[in-house]
């Protein structure tokens, strides 16, 4: 091995394009599929044509080796399940009637059977289909589309390789079927799927695959001795088999760990990591192994999930690092660029010296190509675009963007008694009583009433030029007295104004405040054919102006009751949108903390008593490595405080979550020092109401009574039984009564109903306390 043939072969490649194309033709087709406008044929020959026009924008950009496989109608996942044959019971039917209707009935459902349950990939935004699997699954190896993929591309003269999700990863992702015990480990079928990964990777090699990728990402986060066992045994085997193409197992999302060993040891052919998110440390384990003799390394350089430029001197020079360790040294993204828009040249509303700073899928790609050359040419080679490059990351860097010496000086000038509330919870509390005169289980939503047609017409309106600011507002302010009224008829306690205002939570205020950009093109897929555009955040943060409080003021004026202000947290503004990474997560979730903080103070100074701040995103931007947890949850949970911390005792601060599974961070919900949370429950039968119990949660709390994800209306009794439940757990004079989360995407007819049994369930569980 000489350092010289390492980096003479050096190519550039990636793990996987957006799918949706330049104009989002595949949500077109599908979505058109599934209303009877598209036939199959037709939804086949525009996945095929875009999949082609991938593979030759990639060729023609300078990619060596293409991708094939990270395609997909809706989920990477749910294409593996089929590809190994793990299809639920209850979809096999669908399945065998008609493969792509079988395949649509497992990822959305059908009137009679639900679908796979969905959650995120890792932490991104991305939401996969969890496989479920049980002691009786048995795996049949489907290569079918795999194979005819990886045929297109060779078809078209490109060299191909293949991109499978692994299988310790697939079977660390799946969940016990409906029926299993809870407590059956999917990993124990490694031994029942590995032969059907080798039937694959055969058909794959006698298509003509000299290489196929192995996605483990499962491996970046803890992982007990025996899954790394698992891992060990999963690598020998394929590694073993004779009739199989080049194995290059790829990880990405944070450092291999104790998972490095374990895969350089592997008799596989080449390892990728992470060099992007986890650059030191997976040098580290490399130097530490002693490098990878003898193996490919696909060194992932380039950010494939935040939008940033490359810093292409930095990259250059851990990739000559990498060139003594390995055998030959490629370039790639750090993982599939699916987490990334498209383009950022189509965006034309962005300033040219702001969008110089922005690098999407084709400008990675780009940059991919470049720092490859650099490697196998050296630096001369490449002269015009590190020069380029530098001015680029130059002007980010001495913008007035990025460094707005007010919010520079605001931020430097925190205090630690900035991020705390003035009185402690139990004086609070009790100030908190007197002021707003709540009966027992008081009453409440979660924010957000139905988005109706109307509204969403409305602002079509607005944006088209049908109506002018003033027409939209009097639309809102209509359905906030609508909002208001039925909730005084129905008798809930502490009001909201409904959001009728926002298109999305996060967007909202992304569009108000200074720092953030908003784009035209940039979208991403969230899951299926939903596409999200989230906001940039780019620069310093600064609010100009309220954001929040004539809408809220205007509730206010038609009701006695308390209406509640409604923000969305700094951890939640965060992690739903790209944010800058010139500076430490904390450091700006503290200046997006303080704009919120004065949109906080303007609310109160405006007569609102009650503020609700959601941090649903919490739990699901904590770090795939426990070791990071700490880190990450002191800086999430000081931007909340700074937040609220500036209001009076008697003003009560609320909270939101969306998810059940918390206990992993039931001591940071604490630490927030909200007076009130309110949390997903109905479904699990107010188990995170026992959980808060456990730990000795001290303030008030509202364990969601109603499952607000289907149209489904509970009844009073069974609102009441879980109200009486969640009271084994939460003391009466501190639960709360509310949905599990808005009901932004419900419709009025259920929402009514099922809020007017909540309000009965109330009165009847309150009648049961004092029977007098
Ligand atoms: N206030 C928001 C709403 O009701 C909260 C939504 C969320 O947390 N996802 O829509
Ligand atoms: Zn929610």
């Amino acid at each position: 091995m000489t350092t010289r043939t390492a980096a003479a072969a050096a190519r550039a490649t990636v793990y996987g394009y957006p799918r949706q194309g330049q104009g989002r033709e595949l949500k077109k087709a599908i979505e058109g599929y599934w209303n009877g406008r598209v036939t199959a044929d037709g939804l086949r020959s525009t996945a095929a044509e875009l999949r082609r026009a991938n593979w030759q924008e990639l060729a023609g950009a300078g990619i060596h080796e293409v991708p094939t496989g990270d395609f997909s109608y809706y989920d990477h996942v749910l294409d593996t399940t089929v590809m190994v044959g793990a299809i639920p019971d209850r979809h096999r039917g669908a399945v065998d009637a008609d493969a792509l209707d079988g395949y649509f009935a497992m990822a959305r459902g059908t009137q009679d059977v639900a679908p796979l349950e969905m959650t995120k990939w890792f932490d991104t935004n991305y939401h996969y289909l969890v496989p479920e699997l049980s002691p009786d699954t048995v795996f049949t190896a489907d290569s079918g589309q795999q194979v005819a993929e990886l045929r297109e591309a060779l078809a078209l003269g490109l060299t191909a390789r293949p991109v499978l999700v692994g299988p310790v990863t697939y079977l660390l992702l799946a969940k016990p079927a409906p029926g299993v015990a809870a407590d059956f480990d999917p990993l124990t079928l490694l031994d029942r799927l590995l032969p059907v990964y080798a039937e694959i990777l055969a058909d794959l090699r006698a298509a003509g695959a000299e290489w196929t990728q192995l996605d483990e990402p499962a491996l970046v986060a803890d992982r007990t001795p025996a899954e790394l066992n698992a891992a060990a045994r999963a690598y020998r085997d394929l590694g073993a088999l004779t009739d199989r193409p080049k194995l290059l197992v790829a990880s990405y999302f944070d450092q291999l760990g104790d998972a490095l060993p374990v895969l350089a040891k592997a008799p596989v052919d080449g390892l990728a990591l992470d060099f992007a998110e986890a650059s030191a440390a997976n040098l580290d384990a490399l130097a530490a192994v002693g490098g990878l003799p003898g193996k490919r390394l696909v060194a992932g350089m380039v950010n494939g999930r935040n939008i940033w430029v490359n810093d292409m001197e930095k990259s250059l020079a851990t990739l000559g690092t990498l060139l003594g360790l390995a055998d030959r040294v490629d370039v790639a993204a750090s993982c599939s660029l699916l987490h990334v828009p498209l383009d950022a040249a189509a965006e034309r509303d962005i300033a040219p010296q702001i969008l110089r700073w922005l690098a999407f899928a084709r400008q990675k790609t780009a940059e991919i190509v470049t720092l490859a050359k650099g490697l196998a040419q050296g630096t001369d080679a490449i002269a015009a675009e590190l020069a380029a490059n530098r001015a680029d990351l130059a002007s980010r860097t001495g913008s007035r963007i990025t460094h707005d010496p007010a919010v520079r000086a605001r931020t430097g000038a925190v205090t630690e008694a900035n991020a705390r509330r003035s009185q402690p919870y139990a004086e609070r509390a009790a100030a908190q009583r007197a002021h707003l005169g709540l009966p027992l289980l008081p009453t409440t939503t979660i924010g957000s009433f139905p988005q109706t047609g109307e509204l969403r017409a409305a602002r079509a309106d607005l944006r088209t030029g049908r109506i002018d600011t003033d027409g939209y507002e009097e639309r809102v302010k209509a359905e906030i007295q609508e909002v208001i009224s039925f909730q005084e008829k129905a008798g809930l306690d502490v009001l909201v104004h409904g959001e009728a205002e926002r298109n999305d939570m996060v967007q909202y205020f992304a569009e108000q405040l200074t720092g953030y950009l908003a784009t035209r093109h940039g979208w991403v897929q969230s899951y299926g054919t939903r596409y999200v555009r989230p906001p940039i955040l780019a620069g310093d943060i600064s609010r100009p102006e309220a954001m929040t409080v004539r809408w809220t003021s205007y509730a206010q004026s038609l009701t006695a009751k308390p209406v509640k202000g409604m923000l969305t947290g700094p951890v939640t503004m965060l992690a739903w949108s790209f944010v800058r990474d010139d500076q430490p997560l904390g450091e700006t979730a503290r200046q997006v903390a303080l704009a919120l903080r004065d949109e906080v103070n303007d609310l109160e100074a405006a007569g609102t008593s009650v503020i609700q701040v959601d941090e649903p995103a919490l739990r699901e931007t904590l770090p795939l490595r426990t070791a990071d947890h700490a880190g990450y949850l002191a800086w999430a949970t000081e931007a909340f405080r700074l937040t609220t911390g500036g209001v009076r005792p008697d003003t009560q601060i609320h909270t939101h979550m969306c998810y059940a599974e918390f206990g992993d961070i039931v001591q940071a919900i604490d630490d927030l020092d909200a007076d009130v949370i309110s949390l997903e429950a109905a479904r699990s039968h107010m188990q995170v109401a026992r959980e808060l119990a456990e730990h000795g949660y001290p303030r008030e709390a509202g364990p969601g009574v109603y499952d607000i994800h289907s149209p489904r209306v509970p009844s009073g009794a069974e609102v009441a039984a879980l109200l009486r439940k969640g009271l084994e757990a939460i003391p009466v004079a501190r639960l709360w009564v509310n949905p599990d989360c808005g009901l932004k995407t419900r419709g009025w007819p259920e929402t009514r109903a099922s809020l007017e049994n909540l309000v009965g369930a109330a009165r009847v569980v309150r009648a049961e306390l004092s029977p007098s």
